[in-house]
C-alpha cells in the first residue's frame, strides 16, 4: 500500500496532522524544477555552492530544538538526542562545504607518456533520496551534503511517518538560499517514486532503509539502469573477549544499543561475550535495565508489536528474557527495554534485525567461535571487537564481513568517517571522503 503522510505522535498513539500525496502534476513540476535547477547549480563555482551548504550547516544548529521537538513528536525520539542530530548535521553540513573543494578537484594520473590526463568529479543531474524515519534529519543530511556540493540536485521522498522533519529540512534548504529546485521535498506515492526513478533526467537514486524497500528501489533503478546507493539494515556483532574493566564496557555496550530507542542501522544488535565474563556481563545490562525508571517510545505503534513478535517468538522456544520486554496495552508505542539471551538458530531472532530497545547477548568460547558466530548473519553493516590485548582484537576485527570494522570501541563516527555496509545491507559509502565519490562522473581527460 502507498504511503499516508501522517504524524501520529508514538506516545500516545494520537493522530497529530495528515498531508496529502503530490500530484502527478506536482511530481513533473518537481522533476522539471530539479532538471532546470541542476542546469544552473553545475556550473556555480563550487567555493559558491559551499557558501550555500555553510548556511544549510548553521541552521541546522540554530533550529536544533525546534528538529528536536518535531522528532519527538513524529517518532518519540528523546529531545537530547534530537538536539545532538541536529547538530551532528550541522558537522556533516560543515565538513562537505569546507572539503569538499578539495575532495572534488581534479585528480592528475602519474607515469602517462606523450601527454597528461586527469579525473575530473562532475556531477551527473537530479537525484531521488528515499529516507528512513530513523534519524529523520541525519538520513538526508548525508546524502544531501556531499551531492549538494558536486552540483547535483536532489528531489527527496521522506518516510511517511516523518513529514513534519521532510518539511522542516524543506525549509532549512529555502533559507539556506539554496536556489529553486535546488532540493525538492515530495510527498511520492510508490507509484510516483517509480515515475521519478524512470524519468531520464534523474540521474540515480540513494535509499536508506529496510531490505524490502532496497530490493523494490534497487530493482528500478536497475530496470532503467541508474546508479543507487543502498543502506540497509544490520545486525551488528559487538564481541568481547576480555576486559579488565567490564563496567565501562558493559556501559557503551548498553548505551549504544538503546541509543535512539535501539533503532539505529548500525547498533550492537549481537553482542558475542566470552564465556567467563558473560555472566557478569548479562547481570551488568539487566540491572541497567531493571533501574529504568522512564524512556521513549518506539517510533510507532507497528514497530513496537513487531519487535514484541520476534522476542516472543524466542522467549516462546526457549530464549531467556531477563528483564523488560513488556508491550504497552496500546495504541502509544513503549516497550521496556530488554535483556535477552538463550537464542538459538531456530528463533527469528538469530536471523532478523531487532530494530528497537532489546540487548541480545551471546555466549561464546572461543575466537574462532565468536567470529563464526559474528560472520553468521546475511548482514554486513558494522561490527565491533573488545580485547585488552589490541592485536588479538583487532586479529578478530580484520576477519569481520563487513563494512566498518571497530576495535574497542562501538563505533567511530563522525562526518568525516565513511559509513556503509556489505552482504544485505547494502552498497555504496556515505560520509567522509567516499560519500563524495557515489554520484559523479568521474571523467578521464586526456589532452595530448
Ligand atoms: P522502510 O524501508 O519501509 O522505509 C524506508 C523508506 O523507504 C521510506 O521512505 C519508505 O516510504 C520507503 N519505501 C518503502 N517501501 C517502498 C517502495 N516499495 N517504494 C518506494 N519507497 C519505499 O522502513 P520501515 O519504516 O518499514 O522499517 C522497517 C524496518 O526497516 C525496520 O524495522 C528496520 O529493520 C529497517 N530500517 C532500517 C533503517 C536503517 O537505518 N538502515 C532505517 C529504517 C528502517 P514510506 O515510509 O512512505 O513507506
Amino acid at each position: 500500500t502507498s504511503p499516508t503522510y501522517q504524524v501520529t505522535d508514538p506516545s500516545t498513539g494520537d493522530v497529530v496532522e495528515t498531508f496529502d500525496h503530490a500530484t502527478d502534476a506536482e511530481i513533473e513540476s518537481a522533476l522539471t524544477s530539479a532538471h532546470s535547477a541542476y542546469t544552473a547549480w553545475k556550473d556555480v563555482p563550487i567555493a559558491e555552492r559551499a557558501v550555500v551548504v555553510k548556511r544549510v550547516a548553521a541552521l541546522f544548529a540554530e533550529r536544533a530544538d525546534e528538529l528536536a521537538a518535531i522528532a519527538t513528536t513524529e517518532m518519540g525520539k528523546p529531545a537530547s538526542e534530537g538536539v545532538e542530530e541536529a547538530e551532528f548535521c550541522q558537522a556533516i553540513f560543515d565538513y562537505f562545504a569546507d572539503e569538499g573543494p578539495t575532495l572534488a578537484a581534479d585528480q592528475e594520473i602519474k607515469g602517462i607518456t606523450g601527454g597528461r590526463a586527469v579525473v575530473q568529479k562532475l556531477p551527473v543531474g537530479p537525484l531521488l533520496g528515499v529516507m528512513p524515519w530513523n534519524f529523520p534529519f541525519y538520513q538526508i543530511a548525508r546524502f544531501a551534503a556531499p551531492n549538494l556540493m558536486l552540483g547535483n540536485t536532489i528531489i527527496l521522498k521522506h518516510a511517511e511517518s516523518v513529514p513534519r522533519s521532510a518539511l522542516a529540512v524543506q525549509k532549512i534548504m529555502d533559507d539556506a538560499g539554496l536556489p529553486k529546485g535546488a532540493y525538492v521535498n515530495m510527498f511520492a506515492t510508490f507509484d510516483q517514486v517509480e515515475t521519478i526513478i524512470a524519468d531520464p533526467r534523474v540521474a540515480g537514486v540513494s535509499l536508506t532503509g529496510s531490505e524490502r524497500a532496497g530490493a523494490v528501489v534497487a530493482a528500478l533503478a536497475g530496470k532503467n539502469l541508474k546508479k543507487c546507493v543502498l543502506e540497509l539494515g544490520g545486525s551488528d556483532p559487538m564481541v568481547v573477549l576480555d576486559t579488565e574493566d567490564l563496567d565501562a564496557v558493559a556501559d557503551a555496550a548498553w548505551d549504544y544499543r538503546m541509543y535512539n530507542t535501539g533503532q539505529a542501522c548500525n547498533s550492537n544488535k549481537r553482542m558475542i561475550v566470552m564465556d567467563d565474563l558473560f555472566d557478569d556481563f548479562v547481570g551488568k545490562l539487566t540491572d541497567k535495565a531493571l533501574a529504568l525508571d522512564a524512556f521513549s517510545p518506539l517510533s510507532s505503534r507497528k514497530a513496537a508489536e513487531t519487535l514484541h513478535e520476534q522476542v516472543q517468538d524466542a522467549v516462546s522456544k526457549g530464549a531467556t528474557l531477563h528483564a523488560g520486554g513488556v508491550l504497552s496495552d496500546g495504541p502509544d508505542a513503549h516497550y521496556t527495554p530488554a535483556v535477552l539471551t538463550g537464542i538459538t538458530k531456530d528463533m527469528r531472532a538469530y536471523s532478523e534485525e531487532l530494530f528497537g530497545p532489546v540487548a541480545v547477548v551471546y555466549s561464546v568460547g572461543s575466537d574462532d567461535e565468536a567470529l563464526e558466530l559474528a560472520n553468521d548473519t546475511t548482514y554486513g553493516l558494522g561490527g565491533s571487537v573488545f580485547a585488552v590485548d589490541e592485536k588479538r582484537a583487532r586479529s578478530l576485527a580484520e576477519r569481520l564481513e563487513v563494512g566498518m570494522a571497530n576495535v574497542n570501541t562501538t563505533a567511530g563516527e563522525g562526518a568525516e568517517i565513511p559509513f556503509g555496509g556489505v552482504k544485505r545491507s547494502g552498497f555504496g559509502r556515505e560520509l567522509g571522503p567516499l560519500g563524495m565519490d557515489e554520484f559523479v562522473n568521474k571523467r578521464m581527460f586526456y589532452i595530448a
